[in-house]
């Protein structure tokens, strides 16, 4: 490295670099280098690219920028390379110093930061939704036109009420857990948050949901926003300090592989692997329909979770879990790369689609809010047949005790 004083972080984050041994072993794993098959658009390529900004070898001209950008930061590549390249790590510090934030995304960003402006943000998308003026959203443009076309219909007021901040057990007491109700699943998908909280329940578990907690930061770390990240983390810390937990138990794996990089004062755990741990009570009704499951990245790659979902799954009698081709690959979601980069995007989820309906499912399961976003709006563009649901919603709608 070369040039004036470093943070530690970029220090560690160069040294991560230079773990590439250049073996190309991640390179087909990468959703990006599949559709854009250049070297610039594939793990090894970017990491070249990055030590090379990190070395001043080369400006962060708009090209370098651009092939950094078009990054899912799905993490793929960890999950693949021999070398234990910190991928995530190595892309998060290079484009908090790289990326640069107009007046529009820096709202977007400060928005999920503050219930109340979320909840408002969510009331106007709601009467717009409602109110018949939809008609008028070809006057939208960019970025804007293409968050209205991928928002889901957003819950009544009612239904985005904060959740109990603490829920019984039923049943016998097996222990106390703590549950983030999160900025997005808070508003866009309290349903999911409620079934957590009752499968959390079902299994003997009093369930508390701390006051002070915030947004996990995870979407900020995504955009290269580090500061805002580590400062919601903090947040977090403190506010999760309650006594008695036995885990800290996340339904969305972007805001899980967020808890999981900072020193929380319980375990963090996703529900899937907590009912498989610790659920083995529970019973589920029957299921006959073919089901598929798509791992979300950050639970796949960022957690190294692959095999809870599919363990539970196997426990509801007569469910059927379909294979799907490239079912741990990245949807294209990828926190707000489906609004930044809509056409590659678009190509992601196409490829993801045609996987969906070789599988012949009628129920697709996942387990993240902008997955379900992003796969809604394929699904019904594409005009198929297939329910897509959280995990959550899914056995909640099965367990009978
Ligand atoms: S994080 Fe995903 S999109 Fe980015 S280089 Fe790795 S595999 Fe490719
Ligand atoms: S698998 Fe790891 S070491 Fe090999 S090229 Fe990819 S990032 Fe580098």
């Amino acid at each position: 490295m070369t040039g004036t004083a470093r943070s530690p972080e970029d220090i560690a984050a160069y040294l991560a670099s230079l773990d590439c041994v250049h073996c190309g072993l991640c390179v087909e794993h990468c959703p990006t280098y599949r559709q854009l098959g250049r070297e610039s658009a594939n793990p090894r390529g970017r990491v070249y690219l990055m030590r090379a900004v990190m070395e001043e070898r080369i400006e962060p001209t708009p090209d370098v920028i651009e092939d950094l950008d078009l990054c899912l930061v799905c993490r793929a590549c960890e999950s693949v390379c021999p070398s234990g390249v910190a991928f995530g790590e190595v892309m998060a510090q290079t484009r908090s110093k790289l990326k640069k934030r107009g007046p529009i995304r820096r709202w977007m960003m400060g928005a999920l930061l503050d219930r109340k402006r979320l909840n408002r943000a969510a009331a106007l998308m709601r009467f717009w939704q409602r109110s018949g003026l939809r008609v008028l959203r070809h006057l939208l443009w960019g970025r804007l036109k293409r968050m209205e076309a991928y928002m889901p219909t957003v819950p009544h007021a009612d239904a985005r009420r904060p959740l109990p901040r603490h829920a019984p057990p039923i049943g016998e007491t097996r222990g106390r857990v703590a549950l983030l109700e999160g900025c997005v699943m808070s508003v866009l998908f309290q349903d999911v948050n409620r079934d957590t909280m009752h499968l959390l329940q079902a299994a003997g578990y009093e369930v508390v949901v701390p006051e002070g907690q915030a947004c996990c930061g995870a979407l900020h770390e995504h955009d290269g926003d580090l500061e805002t990240a580590h400062r919601q983390l903090a947040r977090n810390k403190d506010a999760f300090a309650v006594d008695d937990v036995d885990a800290i138990v996340m339904n969305s794996s972007g805001c899980g592989a967020a808890f999981s990089s900072a020193d929380m004062p319980a375990p963090v755990i996703d529900l899937s692997r907590f009912l498989v741990d610790h659920g083995e009570h529970l019973s589920f009704g029957a299921f006959t329909e073919p089901v598929a499951y798509d791992a979300p990245c950050h639970l796949h790659h960022a957690q190294n979770e692959t095999t809870a979902p599919q363990q539970l799954l196997t426990r509801v009698p007569g469910l059927q879990l379909v294979p799907m081709d490239l079912w741990d690959h990245c949807c294209g979601a990828a926190g707000i790369y489906n609004l930044d980069h809509p056409e590659l995007s678009g190509r992601i989820l196409d490829e993801k689609l045609d996987a969906l309906e070789r599988s012949g499912a009628s129920v697709l399961l996942t387990g993240n809010p902008g997955c379900l976003m992003q796969w809604r709006a394929g699904v019904a563009k594409r005009g198929l047949r297939v329910e897509v649901l959280h995990l959550a919603t899914f056995l909640a709608g099965q367990v009978t005790a």
